[in-house]
């Protein structure tokens, strides 16, 4: 197939037939299903019927945003920068992504890894699954995918030349709006909780609030420090007892790394307050909201502590050369810039991190773990616990100096007010 066409449950078959005619055995029957759950994209299961596991994914960009319609037209090449992403990551660290088997520009399509024995991890948070894994993973993901395209790692030319292929204004401007904007000003298509009205006009109204997400709102537009993922809930993660992959970057480009943190620790405090109305029991529930702080606790930690590992190994960037830091001083002055460099960063994720609470609470789409409250009136305790956290992280967050820092409002703001 040349030109672009929406493939079905039946022509996607064939597509593959043609396009990957090795993957799977020559008369195999083949049988696809479409499993999109998610707001912008078909995605395909394709599999033999006679030997389930060989199966691969198949994702094709729709001309428009699959969950408001053909009235949202929307590029069909957020594919490439998905594509790209997935290749770059598998390429940097191994096996914390999905592997990519075709990358089909005309036709918008991704065929990728199965990922039949993991679960996106969003649900299983709900019923309180633990992960042992997840924070090594995911630390070594980040820690390796925000250094290794960053100005600490790569020259000028070559961050700017990969840069130059991740210059994706259309998804970033989605986000601009939805994560900064109008989820804090009158807009059409923000929903919220009619119980929680009263909070969201305050937040709409708070200028000290507003200045600070305004703030937040510069850094996503302006700082390039790195290749982010910039979608990464709960939602973009794959999980089992023993493997993590991120899913689904088609909103990457060259951003503030906190952006991807911030979202991730937003997305577990979210979870966090959502076990007030799912987990009725109080040990139950402290101890699994003792689980998830920890986990937060311990993604930064390894973070730090893998990504200040890499620099000090690797220096070979643009930003601060070896050379730079020979003097007598150097050093230690090297050692306090990486220090106030992670430092900078823990508040910009909870700046940004901040951002992604609130505007889940009043913006387009909610989470989850928070809109499966049918309770309306539990489903507010909830949602006002995340507006105070959201509220302080992002208008304290150039006072937050550790990760207790940020742990600390969580509890601070749900203890004994339920
Ligand atoms: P969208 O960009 O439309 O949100 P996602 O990439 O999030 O699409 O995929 C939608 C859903 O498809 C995921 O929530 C997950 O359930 C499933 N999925 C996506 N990629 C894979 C994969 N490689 N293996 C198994 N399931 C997948
Ligand atoms: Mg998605």
């Amino acid at each position: 197939m040349t030109t672009y066409e929406a493939l079905n449950e039946r022509t996607v078959v064939v597509y593959l037939r043609e396009q990957l005619p090795e993957f799977f055995d020559a008369n195999a029957p083949l049988i696809a299903r479409e499993i999109g759950d998610g707001n912008l994209n078909q995605v395909f299961i394709v599999r033999n019927e006679r030997d389930p596991q060989q199966a691969l994914v198949l994702k094709q960009a729709l001309p428009f945003l699959r969950v408001a319609g053909e009235s949202w037209p929307l590029t069909r090449e957020r594919v490439r920068f998905e594509s790209q992403a997935l290749l770059l990551y598998n390429k940097i660290v191994l096996g914390l992504a999905p592997e990519v088997y075709l990358y089909d520009a005309e036709m918008s399509v991704l065929v990728m890894e199965y990922l039949g024995s993991h679960e996106v991890m969003r649900k299983p948070l709900v019923s309180r699954a633990r992960f042992p894994q997840f924070a090594d993973h995911i630390s070594t993901f980040l820690a390796e995918v925000l250094f290794k395209t960053s100005d600490l790692y790569l020259s000028g030319l070559e961050k700017k030349t990969l840069q130059a292929q991740f210059i994706n204004p259309h998804l970033c401007k989605i986000q601009e709006d939805f994560v900064y904007t109008n989820p804090y000003m009158s807009s059409p298509e923000n929903q919220w909780n009619p119980e929680i009205d009263a909070e969201v006009r305050e937040v709409r109204s708070n200028s000290t609030l507003k200045f600070a997400i305004a703030e937040m709102k510069a850094s996503y537009m302006t700082q390039t420090q790195a290749l982010i993922h910039s979608d990464l809930h709960t939602g973009s993660i794959m999980v089992n007892e023993t493997d993590t992959r991120v899913i689904d970057p088609e909103f990457s480009f060259f951003g503030p790394m906190g952006y991807d943190l911030g979202a991730l620790f937003a997305n577990l405090v979210l979870n966090y307050v959502s076990h007030f109305a799912h987990t009725k029991d109080e040990q139950t529930r402290q101890d699994y909201q003792r689980y998830l702080l920890n986990l937060i606790r311990d993604i930064w930690l390894q973070f730090a502590q893998k990504f200040e590992a890499l620099w000090v190994a690797n220096n070979t960037g643009e930003l601060v050369p070896s050379a730079y830091w020979l003097y007598p001083d150097g050093d230690a002055a090297f050692a306090s810039y990486r220090n106030k460099y992670l430092e900078n960063l823990l508040q910009d994720a909870a700046g940004h991190g901040a951002c992604e609470m609130l505007r889940r609470m009043m913006g387009i789409v909610t989470v989850w773990d928070i809109s499966s409250i049918s309770d309306l009136s539990q489903r507010a305790v909830v949602e006002r616990y995340a507006i105070r956290i959201g509220s302080r992280w992002v208008m304290e967050h150039k006072s937050l100096t550790s990760v207790d820092d940020l742990i600390n409002i969580v509890e601070e703001e749900t203890r004994n007010r339920h």
